[in-house]
């Protein structure tokens, strides 16, 4: 199969006629089929994506496609599709169907994308290694001893092993990029209320973003200013208007404020080639005519409790909704109601969702919710207050995107703190609201990509955007 890194590649073969969107889509499908093994799919939406295949062939006949024709998606599993399945890998939502479509996925196909699958991911959302699905574990498709990272595991192989162009995938702590690092792709988690959260599968719902997984920038651009803008349905997204991204990629001031964080680059754990890799970045932007300078953020420790403190007590609120009564799996051990809440949510949910539950229950209870959740807070604003200083003062922060390179299945399973670790590099765009990329700049000795994340200022996609593509163009 001739493989695709990006819509305009797609369409150009669409305007010459060498295929057609139905042959793409069964090309896909065929691929998906031979790459079973890496279990990125939990389910392929064959016969809806072939008809609507169809429809954007008629169109295109006719001049009358949307801007998004040819791209063949996939969606993380907790983002609902009406009239499709939807699980978040849980159990606990074993074979229910959602009744309606999130707004992205309406604003998708309103433009003729392809909606191809739902991709496996970590159980709700809650991960860094897709190990915590109820379905297994995704392959990393460049070494399948390897985890493809998490919580959006199965959508970053997707478009890694060539399976769909693009796909959609939730950030609440990383879930974009951090498997985009460990695949190779593109990984962009938005500003905190550029995208609309309706019909996402809430995890931590002041944290969670919906956002691109693509091989290009350009890309990513186009999908972000076809799903972004305000929706009645999600009064957190801002009204802010959305640019069209993909059209500014090569808008950008010549001479950038650059900044990167010194206790990150310095911060034990950090693999030495990552690090060594930033330092030359670093050079080569300056070189250019960049200004770029350390700043200091003394509160790395604080980032990744602050974040499993805050997003556990909203988990475990979230979560509260999977009962055994209105929807999803209920127990058949369960005698009355109680005992329907207790088996149902006992059988239903995977470990690592109880650890959480109970976590986040903790930290709200009367007796330690000062201690905690109230500690949480205000220690978040002092994050929020430092970030957006650093950000007053630069265009960008470079960081990397993880410690590490992809690690081995069951690293860290006896120990859940060193997997949250996995984190401290991401949670701070989530914490904090800003918007950062992970771009798949590095190739380690050891064979496999790492990612270079960028942040800027809240609201900043299409700045971000181009120097994305400007950096990607310099490495
Ligand atoms: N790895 C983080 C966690 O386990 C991030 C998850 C996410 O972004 N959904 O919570």
């Amino acid at each position: 199969m001739k493989t695709y890194n990006s819509l305009s590649e797609i369409k150009s073969d669409l305007l010459a006629n060498t295929i057609s969107c139905v042959e793409l889509v069964n090309q896909y499908l065929k691929r998906i089929d031979e790459k079973k093994k890496l279990n990125a799919f939990l389910e392929v939406f064959a016969a809806s994506a072939l008809e609507k295949a169809k429809q954007v062939d008629e169109k295109l006949k006719t001049n009358t496609a949307g801007k998004l024709a040819g791209m063949v998606i996939a969606l993380k599993d907790n983002l609902c599709y009406k009239s499709h399945k939807v699980s978040a890998s849980s159990k606990i939502l074993e074979g229910f169907e959602s009744l309606y479509s999130a707004t992205v996925v309406e604003r998708l196909l309103a433009e003729d994308a392809i909606i191809i699958g739902r991709c496996n991911c970590d159980e709700f959302a809650m991960g860094s290694s897709n190990e915590t699905s109820f379905y297994g574990n995704v392959l990393n498709p460049l070494d399948p001893t390897r985890v493809p990272g998490g919580s959006s595991g199965g959508a970053a192989v997707a478009v890694a092993a060539d399976l769909c162009l693009a796909s959609l995938g939730t950030d609440t702590g990383g879930s974009i990029r951090q498997p985009a690092s460990f695949c190779g792709v593109v990984g962009l988690k938005p500003t905190y209320g550029r995208v609309s959260r309706y019909g996402a599968i809430a995890y931590a719902s002041s944290f969670d973003q919906i956002g691109p997984l693509t091989k290009s920038i350009e890309d990513a651009a186009l999908i972000m200013e076809v799903m972004a803008g305000s929706d009645d349905y999600d009064s957190t997204v801002s009204s802010k208007p959305v640019p069209e991204y993909s059209k500014q990629l090569n808008n950008r001031p010549t001479k950038l404020r650059i900044a990167y964080i010194k206790d990150c680059l310095e911060a034990n754990g950090l693999n030495p080639e990552i690090k060594t890799y930033i330092y030359s970045l670093i050079e080569k932007l300056k070189a250019a005519g960049h200004t770029v300078e350390p700043v200091d953020f003394p509160y790395l420790d604080y980032l990744v409790p602050t974040y499993y403190v805050l997003t556990t007590a909203e988990a475990s609120s979230n979560l509260a909704r999977y009962d055994g009564i209105g929807f999803g799996y209920r127990s058949p051990n369960a005698t009355d109601l109680e005992s329907t809440y207790k088996k149902s949510r006992t059988e239903g949910f995977g470990t690592e969702v109880k650890r959480r539950i109970m976590l986040g229950t903790f930290v709200l209870s009367a007796g330690y919710y000062d201690a905690y959740y109230s500690k949480g807070q205000r220690v978040r604003r002092l994050l929020q207050n430092k970030t957006n200083k650093i950000l007053n003062n630069y265009d960008f922060v470079i960081l990397p995107t993880t410690p590490g390179t992809a690690f081995k299945f069951g690293e860290h399973n006896a120990d859940p703190i060193a997997m949250y670790l996995e984190d401290i590099f991401t949670v701070q765009a989530n914490i904090t609201g800003i918007p950062a990329i992970s771009l798949p700049m590095g190739t380690h000795s050891n064979g496999l990509p790492f990612g270079i994340q960028v942040a800027g200022k809240h609201f900043s996609e299409s700045e971000l955007l181009s120097f994305s593509e400007y950096l990607m163009k310099l490495k």
